[in-house]
């Protein structure tokens, strides 16, 4: 039996973090439907994460490597950004008493810099280009 499974995914792709992702969606999914009370949207809940399971399972079993690796490396891109972006206004808010944020005019990266009244000239650690910022 686990020769045969393994002789039968010789070639596919199997399971990668794309895959995760897309069981964890339906996972909550599934949890949330238990607490919905109206049918129509229950069933348009159940038909999506039926959706879901299915692409993840064509995914799984696919035969076309470099397609599905490309689609779980903008995944993977797509959650760093998400992440990234929580990252950065946790530690706006973590640090909001003795830090405040600006974005560069020319390479639009955040800037964290020390919570000092007055006008202030910044250079960029990204670009190394200078500009005035003014703090409140
Ligand atoms: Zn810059």
């Amino acid at each position: 039996m686990k020769q045969k499974l393994a002789s039968f995914m010789y070639g596919r792709y199997g399971a990668d973090e794309l895959s995760k992702g897309i069981l964890i969606v339906y996972l909550l999914l599934a949890v949330v439907m238990l607490f919905i009370p109206n049918t129509i949207a229950r069933t348009v809940l159940y038909l999506i994460s039926f959706a879901l399971c299915i692409y993840m399972f064509f995914r799984m079993f696919s035969r076309n490597i470099p397609k599905r690796t490309a689609e779980n490396q903008k995944y993977l891109r797509v959650r760093r950004k998400i992440k990234e972006w929580f990252l950065l206004h946790r530690n706006k808010w973590k640090y909001r008493k003795t830090h405040v944020y600006r974005k560069c005019p020319y390479c639009k990266v955040q800037i964290r810099l020390p919570k000092v009244k007055g006008e202030h000239k910044c250079a960029c650690p990204k670009c190394g280009d200078s500009f005035d910022i003014s703090i409140k």
